[in-house]
């Protein structure tokens, strides 16, 4: 037999046996809790006539683990809150889509973005076989997934399709494997839906991205999945999409942006742009995003734009969190990067 359709024939087994693995259990745990934004910024009491320092505002600095933008995986394990936000998704499911298991939890802020996008989905297109497939999996069901699919396929294969336990995505709430459901219980991949570029565009404007691309398995070190979708928030995803950066990269190029220097500004006609953070509230509408490392005390200063004070606030689990703050109307597109930014993200990504 000619050599091309064993690999071949490889590659659709693993794919089904992927696919297969990817229905679980799920139990109990903690998500991230969003980092503490309610503390008002406060004003220095520096000489009017000096610069005067940025309002800030302050939160706890273990924090920088926790939020919308962490990143979790083969080295950044996922930090296991206290508290967590987690809610059954099918006791709490209105929209128009299905659960694969009755036990599945997921981050309540998640599941009610999802709520809504499979609505609109539905309204739009007649597509409501959309179905969670996985959602939130704790340390032990990470183990148990792991150990089966080890003893399975072997220790090299389930590397490449299952994180190490404490190191996944689904311990964060934030991650959803999506699939299509039949009514006659066919399952397929969700590219196999007439409606996949509404499916994916409205996961998009919605907060969510594909998390492991096709062209990043050396960065992300995991496979191209195009089942799992982790949600970022908004304008992120937006930004993401348009780059071409997978999320570990998205999260090296904020680096680039400080309150000590520029922030990544998305403008009113959705072009990304460097702009100086003094600058940043007469910008006009738009939403800016920077960088601040987190401190060596307890709580860690957050500068914010003057008139701002109640930016988002996620950590990235990283040793940072991510300040997003909008003015005026949010972005709904990224249209264009400009040439300062296109050369930020060509050195982190020079193949984009
Ligand atoms: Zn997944």
């Amino acid at each position: 037999m000619n050599p091309g359709y064993i690999v071949f024939a490889a590659v659709i087994i693993l794919i089904v046996g992927v696919s297969l693995f990817f229905i679980f259990r799920s139990r109990n745990d903690t998500p991230p809790v969003p980092a503490d934004t309610s503390s008002a910024p406060a004003e220095t009491d520096a000489p009017e006539t000096e610069a005067k320092p940025a309002p800030f505002i302050e939160v706890p600095t273990a924090d920088s683990a926790a939020g919308d933008l962490i990143l979790v995986n083969y080295d950044h394990a996922y930090v296991f809150p206290e508290k967590d936000d987690l809610v059954n998704v099918y006791e709490n499911k209105t929209g128009d889509f299905k659960v694969a298991y009755s036990y599945y939890m997921m981050s309540r802020h998640v599941l009610d973005v999802l709520i809504s996008l499979t609505h609109e989905l539905s309204e739009s297109t007649g597509e409501d076989d959309l179905t969670v497939n996985s959602a939130y999996r704790s340390l032990e069901e990470q183990q148990e997934i792991y150990d089966e699919y080890r003893d399975t396929w072997g220790e090299e294969t389930a590397k490449l399709y299952v994180a190490d336990p404490g190191y996944s995505e689904h311990h964060t709430g934030l991650a959803a494997d999506l699939t299509l459901v039949r009514d006659d219980g066919t399952a397929l991949p969700i590219l196999q839906s007439g409606a996949y570029d509404e499916i994916i565009r409205l996961l998009r404007d919605n907060g969510f991205i594909l998390r492991y691309p096709e062209g990043k398995k050396e960065v992300t070190r995991i496979e191209t999945e195009p089942w799992h979708f982790r949600y970022v928030g908004l304008p992120h995803s937006l930004i993401i999409e348009k780059t071409g950066l997978c999320f570990e990269e998205y999260i090296a190029f904020l680096k680039n942006f400080t309150p000590d220097g520029n922030v990544l500004f998305v403008n009113g006609s959705g072009r990304l742009l460097s702009v100086p953070f003094e600058g940043t509230a007469s910008a006009g509408s738009g939403c800016a995003v920077y960088r601040v490392a987190a401190s060596d005390e307890a709580v860690t200063r957050i500068p914010v734009p003057a008139g701002v004070d109640a930016p988002a606030v996620s950590g990235d689990n990283d040793g940072g969190f991510i300040v997003t703050v909008t003015f005026g109307a949010a972005p709904v597109r990224v249209t264009g990067v400009s040439d300062d930014v296109a050369a930020m993200i060509d050195a982190i990504a020079p193949s984009n």
